[in-house]
């Protein structure tokens, strides 16, 4: 195991040098108040620069990134995104503004926010677009408040209960919960579809919305959309997109077109910014125009009197602030930078290309495991083990056992609906070679979980930490270098 750079401290060691004072040497006691001033100095590591460059590009390496090889973590989207895209949200420009500047100073941000707004809302088939959320949850919390504020003015008070298919991914019924709302759960049918029957009975003059991921987390597109919307509708709900996947439709349909007046994007999954990439995400919302007065504001659009871009705070009917200023704008300038080199048939291919993939790896899989609800699947699929009651090998030994072939485990348990679930999203960036070699390792671990299950069992074999107790690691996480 890598030592801490604690570890590796030797007495005495620098790995810097500071010129001589030019100037008198003010005491301390001179500077701060003596009861503010260390007694004694503090404990730091001493190494030399090499030592210090040596220890954390070994760290990094024991990193497994989206930049060093294939990530296909289901409902997540860990693909590859152009560096140029990074670059341009670099640029001075962008990144030095201050979000107090005035209005005029900044019209080429407002630009890019608002044609980054326009451009969503057509790939969504929206009327209206706020790009302030700061992820795909935070996007459906907006959503969510924006459907209440809607039944609210028109004096619908009744409306408190939202309906969420089992198939949905799991912050659905998290973000209605926290904006005050009842989940209803309704079942899926043999097909992954939404039970209609079930949809029926749960519809009423309570009902506020319907919370419909699509493509769902087994990755099937709901082709009942159309019916569900209407039924929805008639009882006087509104119907709720969870759009975070849209590399799987973008430039072949419109949740705006399938009848559905909310929807969330996630920026950092299809648009330029890997999920769970450690920075900052986006997820605007689009709507419907009947819900475009409650939008968060500021909202930026264009003044045809004052002839420019504007933040336009005078809005007495939305529902406030979701987030401090305008939301992630370097994650916008990714997006808009993304949008603009791919262009309307390039977005259009990526998502072909998504598909395609998923389609692939599905058919090579099925060969070696269970494949619970057939496809044709969109962008990701699940599959899960053979004979799990003989050989006694789970998911998650899959899972560990895959890191030992060198690659990043897809993710597991999850859809909750699928027993040893394994939901795998290959990505529109990958080539056949790399479908080609994760396939003939998962087919090699089929195979060794018939002949030797223990090698699953005990593995990652070749990592510098084996198997951690993953309970006590969040229990009692060991936070200092040293007791
Ligand atoms: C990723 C994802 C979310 C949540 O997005 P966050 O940015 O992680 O909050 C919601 N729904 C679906 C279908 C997703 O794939």
């Amino acid at each position: 195991m890598e030592k801490l750079i604690f570890e590796k401290s030797v007495l005495g060691r620098k790995g810097h040098y500071l010129s001589p004072l030019d100037v008198p040497e003010i005491p301390l006691e001179k500077l701060l108040p003596a009861e503010f001033c260390r007694r004694e100095a503090l404990i730091l590591p001493e190494l030399t620069e090499g030592e210090v460059v040596r220890h954390y590009t070994q760290l990094s390496r024991l990193n497994y990134a989206v930049d060093t090889g294939f990530y296909p973590l289901g409902s997540c989207t860990m693909k590859y995104n152009p560096k140029i895209n990074e670059d341009v949200a670099n640029l001075p420009g962008f990144s030095r503004l201050h979000p107090y500047q005035p209005e005029e100073s900044v019209q080429g941000a407002l630009e890019l926010m608002a044609k980054t707004q326009e451009y969503l809302a057509e790939i969504a088939g929206m009327d209206a677009v706020t790009l302030q959320p700061a992820a795909g949850a935070h996007g459906e919390l907006t959503g969510i408040l924006l459907i209440m504020a809607y039944h609210t003015s028109r004096g619908d008070f009744k409306r408190n209960k939202v309906i969420v298919p089992d198939s949905s991914h799991g912050t659905n019924p998290a973000t209605a919960s926290l904006a005050g709302c009842q989940i209803v759960e309704v079942p899926s049918n043999e097909r992954g579809g939404v039970d209609l029957e079930a949809l029926r009975a749960a519809v009423g003059e309570d009902t506020a919305a319907l919370m419909l991921t699509n493509p769902s987390t087994l990755g099937l597109f709901e082709n009942q959309i159309k019916e569900i919307a209407e039924i929805v509708h008639q009882a006087g709900g509104l119907l709720y997109n969870d759009g975070a996947n849209m590399n799987a439709i973008m430039g072949y349909s419109r949740p705006g077109d399938m009848g559905f007046d909310v929807v969330h994007f996630n920026l950092h999954k299809t648009f330029s910014t890997p999920h769970g990439g450690g920075g900052p995400g986006a997820g605007p919302v689009g709507v419907k125009a009947a819900l475009e007065p409650f939008l968060p504001k500021p909202v930026v659009r264009y003044d045809e009197q004052k002839k420019q871009y504007v933040l336009d705070e005078d809005r007495p009917r939305s529902i406030g602030r979701v987030k401090a200023f305008y939301g992630n704008f370097g994650v916008v300038v990714k997006a808009f930078t993304y949008m603009l080199m791919l262009g309307g048939e390039g977005l259009k291919e990526a998502s072909a290309k998504a598909v395609l993939n998923a389609n692939y790896l599905m058919k090579l899989l099925t060969e070696h495991y269970e494949l619970p609800y057939a496809g044709p699947c969109k962008h990701e699929f699940v599959v899960t083990p053979r004979h799990t009651d003989q050989t006694g090998v789970h998911t998650l030994d899959i899972a560990k056992r895959l890191i030992d072939y060198g690659f990043h485990p897809p993710t597991i348990y999850f859809p909750l609906m699928v027993k040893e679930a394994i939901m795998i999203e290959p990505t529109e960036t990958e080539n056949k070679e790399t479908l080609d070699a994760f396939a003939a390792a998962m087919a090699a671990i089929a195979k060794e979980a018939r002949e030797a299950p223990e090698l699953l069992q005990e593995a990652p074999h070749h990592t510098p930490v084996r198997r951690l107790d993953e309970t006590l690691a969040a229990r009692k996480p060991v936070l200092r270098w040293k007791e």
